[in-house]
């Protein structure tokens, strides 16, 4: 026998050093926690390390058995990849194996990161075996995920972590919030929920294709997303998208940008400048130290400055230089205080133009709070002021004279009262009437009394202080407010230069006229305390001037007042007269001065007052015509003096007449009257001549239409018109003339001073010879002596009438007294009065 010996010590020692080598990298494998595993691909075995076995949780057993099994522990979401990744590196296209992946761990799943290496291929680089380790990566991996929903929670912004199929794995407050929903409720949401239906639809298939991309980028969509909250409204959006690899599991890191209150400054943005630009105001928007940064059309329009030559200028060009120092103080101090300023301001166009607008100022401050923007707007009310002004003038300013109107008036008034209570003053109120003003708008024309009242309240405002009120109240009424009065004396000085300043001649055109004022005066707070009495009193103070004479101031008594009170109760009183049948007419002769003859009487208007005895007319008729009960008073006289001369004229003498007399007033009443009167005198079969009417002068002056027709319908009737009361009025001759008058009655104030030598007299003469070179024949009222008889038939006045004769008689006395002998005289043209008014021509005996 014979053999080789072989020293294999070294091989042995060799072999004990690959042996320890090995089960030393296997215990620092081991000791460092991983497992290890040794696959044999051709026989398929795979050596486990004790602690691969504790990781994998498998049993000795189980190791035992086919490996293939170890697939089935892996989680079904992560063996796809895991298959994957293991059979690119077999194949040798990857030059090593990793993959972290779930494998079953008794009811749970335990994170594992396994690792690997072929380590011997054939020839054909078929992998043979392969090596590797196992880590337990639980605790990492729970690590990360604490990170993650760190991460989450902790951003500021809605921020979501979705997964594939859209469900919500984290959010943050700030998400819940914006979603209104609680955390809890959105974690158990799918992010189609929160996107609103049917955009939801769309949004699913969206997201998908999302996920699926293979390199998913990271996204920020900046179109706008609706959104949906809880409680299903909507919101506009704008997300950000960051795919995130979280577990082997493919999510979306989700910022969510609510972007509401954005888009609605977006639109007030948007709206704003549609308003900058369209909106008729100007508009300027200027910097901290006032220079022009922007401005829109109407402020070319307006201002005439376009954006080039404004823009990087000072707000100053536009101003006017109208407005003093303290005005721009005290907007400055606005601006300062409240950051607003608005008002009216007078600015300057580029041409220079001076105009008025209104301005408002608003401050934009930034953050911090400094004045970063002053925004005006501004718009013309030059125009609108105009109109305005020209409104309020109307509206308190008498157009003719300039003065102040009553509506103005009255303001002063209250004004200067309260002034006047607070400071324990007196005022003075002055009611001015012009005596005979409408006499000379009448004969000189409308225009030459348009003249007249101008010149006379220029006057009016040069006899009072500055701080007085000339107002005119209308027609030829003016008003004159004295404040702080130191003595009456004030007032009547007033007053003095007021009569003396009116009776200077007012030059109309080629004429001189003169007129005078009458003054009634009264004083706060001595007569009265409020405005309505104090002009009332002024007015019963103005009423007295005129019953006194005219041309003079009357200050307000307490007896004026007693005088329009009983004024006003007669007033009352008449309106029940005519009910109560307490008028009647008297009769007065009118006698013919040649022959004694008497030819017509007067018919006289009497009250019987139930408490006051007899009123006289030169009393009541006036309250009358002011009433207007003149008309209905008027005809009943009418008809009562017709029915008097027909049954006188049946009964005595066919040829008698009586003389009505007939007021303005009634005339103005132009729907009655006149052809009634006709009518019924026609219906007494009662002929025009039966009746005389008794007209004013005034009539004639005024005469419009109805009046002129009223005179032509008595002259076509045969009817007779006197002139009552001549010369106290203003006369034309020409309407005379014109209105075929047929007498005229000669006014008592002349016949009664009437002497041999007096001028009245010569008016009398004058007016004789003139009335009867136009025609018409003269009668002489208020006839007391024989003398002023005598004077007036020298004179060739044609009929007398007055005490004389007869007073005024009841129609039963004047009978009584004359009845006979208008029998007697019924040959004659006229029954002569009386046997003693015969006498008186005969100079026997005058009538008592
Ligand atoms: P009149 O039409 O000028 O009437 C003449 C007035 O002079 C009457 O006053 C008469 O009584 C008065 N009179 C007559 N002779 C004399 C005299 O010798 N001496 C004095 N001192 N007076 C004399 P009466 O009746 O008081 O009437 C006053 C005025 O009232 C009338 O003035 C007339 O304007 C008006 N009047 C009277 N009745 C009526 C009427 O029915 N209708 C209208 N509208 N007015 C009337
Ligand atoms: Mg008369
Ligand atoms: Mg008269």
């Amino acid at each position: 026998m014979c053999g080789i010996s072989t020293d294999i010590s070294e091989r042995k020692a060799a072999e004990k050093l690959i042996k320890e080598s090995e089960r030393r990298w296997k215990f620092a494998l081991e000791s460092g926690g991983d497992g290890v595993w040794d696959w044999d691909l051709t026989s398929g075995k795979v050596f486990l390390s004790p602690r691969c076995m504790e990781i994998l949780n498998f049993s000795e057993q189980d190791s035992r058995n086919n490996f293939r099994e170890w697939e089935t522990t892996i989680h079904p979401e992560d063996s796809p990849k895991l298959m994957a990744d293991l059979q690119t590196h077999l194949d040798n296209l990857s030059e090593r194996f990793s993959n972290e992946h779930r494998v079953r761990f008794g009811d749970g799943w335990r994170w594992i990161l396994t690792r690997g290496l072929v380590i011997e291929r054939d020839a054909n680089g078929k992998a043979l075996r392969m090596i590797g380790t196992q880590t337990d990566i639980s605790e990492r991996k729970q690590l990360q995920w604490l990170q993650m929903e760190r991460i989450v929670r902790g951003s500021p912004e809605p921020t979501l972590l979705v997964a594939a199929d859209g469900s919500i794995l984290l959010a943050n407050q700030p998400a819940a919030t914006v979603f209104r929903y609680t955390l809890d409720g959105l974690l158990g949401c799918n992010v189609d929920d929160l996107v609103p239906f049917p955009a939801s639809l769309n949004h699913a298939a969206l997201r998908e294709k999302f996920m699926r991309e293979d390199k998913a980028r990271p996204m920020s969509a900046n179109r706008l997303l609706w959104a949906l909250r809880a409680d299903g409204s909507q919101f506009p959006v704008e997300i950000s998208l960051n795919p995130l690899e979280v577990n082997n599991q493919r999510t979306v890191l989700v910022s969510v940008h609510d972007i509401s209150e954005r888009k609605r400054l977006e639109r007030d943005m948007q709206l704003m400048a549609m308003i900058h630009k369209a909106i008729g105001e100007a508009v300027m928007v200027a910097d901290a130290d006032n220079r022009i940064l922007a401005i829109n059309d109407a402020f070319t329009q307006l201002t005439g400055y376009t954006e080039e030559e404004v823009v990087g200028k000072s707000t100053d060009i536009l101003k006017s230089g109208r407005h003093g120092p303290d005005f721009y103080q005290h907007m400055w101090h606005s601006l300062m205080q409240t950051g607003h300023w608005q008002g009216e301001i007078w600015n300057k166009r580029k041409n220079g133009e001076i105009y008025h607008e209104w301005l408002v100022i608003n401050s934009i401050y930034s953050e911090r709070g400094e004045l970063e923007r002053r925004v005006a707007m501004f718009s013309e009310i030059t125009e609108q002021k105009h109109i305005e002004q020209a409104i309020w003038r109307q509206a308190n300013f008498d157009p003719l004279t300039d003065l102040a109107n009553r509506r103005m008036f009255q303001d002063r008034l209250n004004q200067e009262i309260k002034k006047a209570a607070r400071d324990r003053n007196s005022l003075a109120v002055m009611l001015l009437d012009l005596d005979r003003f409408k006499e000379i708008n009448d004969t000189l024309g409308h225009g030459m009394g348009d003249v007249l009242l101008k010149e006379a309240a220029n006057r009016l405002l040069g006899c009072v202080r500055e701080v007085d009120t000339v107002a005119r109240l209308g027609g030829d009424e003016f008003t004159i407010i004295l404040g702080e009065l130191e003595s009456e004396s004030d007032t009547d000085r007033v007053a003095q230069a007021i009569l003396h300043s009116l009776s200077e001649p007012f030059r109309l055109g080629e004429e001189l006229a003169y007129i005078s004022v009458s003054i009634g005066i009264t004083l706060y707070p001595q007569d009265a305390a409020t405005p309505e009495q104090l002009m009332k009193n002024a007015d019963q103070a103005m009423y007295n001037a005129k019953q006194q004479g005219r041309n003079r101031y009357s200050y307000f008594t307490a007896e004026m007042e007693q005088v329009a009170q009983n004024r006003m109760r007669l007033t009352n009183d008449l309106r029940l007269a005519l009910v109560n049948g307490e008028f009647e007419l008297n009769y007065q002769p009118v006698v013919d001065l040649a022959t004694g003859f008497m030819h017509k009487a007067e018919a006289l208007l009497r009250w019987h007052h139930p408490k006051r005895g007899m009123v006289s007319p030169a009393e009541f008729i006036p309250l009358a015509e002011e009433t207007g009960l003149i008309v209905d008073i008027g005809d009943w006289v009418f008809r009562v003096a017709a029915q008097q001369i027909a049954l006188w004229r049946a009964s005595h003498a066919p040829d008698f007449k009586i003389s009505v007399n007939k007021s303005p007033v009634q005339f103005a009443r132009h729907n009655r009257g006149d052809s009634q009167w006709l009518a019924y005198m026609q219906s007494l079969g009662l002929a025009g001549q039966a009746i005389v009417i008794e007209i004013t002068e005034g009539l004639l002056l005024d005469a419009d239409h109805a009046v002129r027709d009223h005179l032509y319908a008595y002259r076509d009737a045969g009817v007779q018109v006197a002139i009552d009361d001549f010369g106290t009025g203003y006369s034309s001759l020409s309407y005379l003339k014109k209105f075929d008058i047929d007498y005229l009655k000669i006014d008592q104030s002349f016949v009664r001073n009437l002497d041999s030598d007096t001028s009245d007299l010569i008016l009398c003469e004058a007016i004789i010879v003139m009335a009867h070179k136009l025609g018409l024949k003269v009668v002489a009222e208020g006839i007391e002596t024989q003398t002023q008889m005598e004077l007036l038939r020298a004179a060739g006045c044609d009929f007398g009438q007055g005490y004389l004769f007869s007073k005024p008689l009841a129609a039963a006395e004047f009978v009584h007294l004359f009845g006979t002998n208008l029998l007697a005289g019924q040959t004659a043209p006229a029954a002569r009065a009386d046997s003693s008014i015969a006498k008186l021509f005969g100079g026997e005996q005058r009538r008592d």
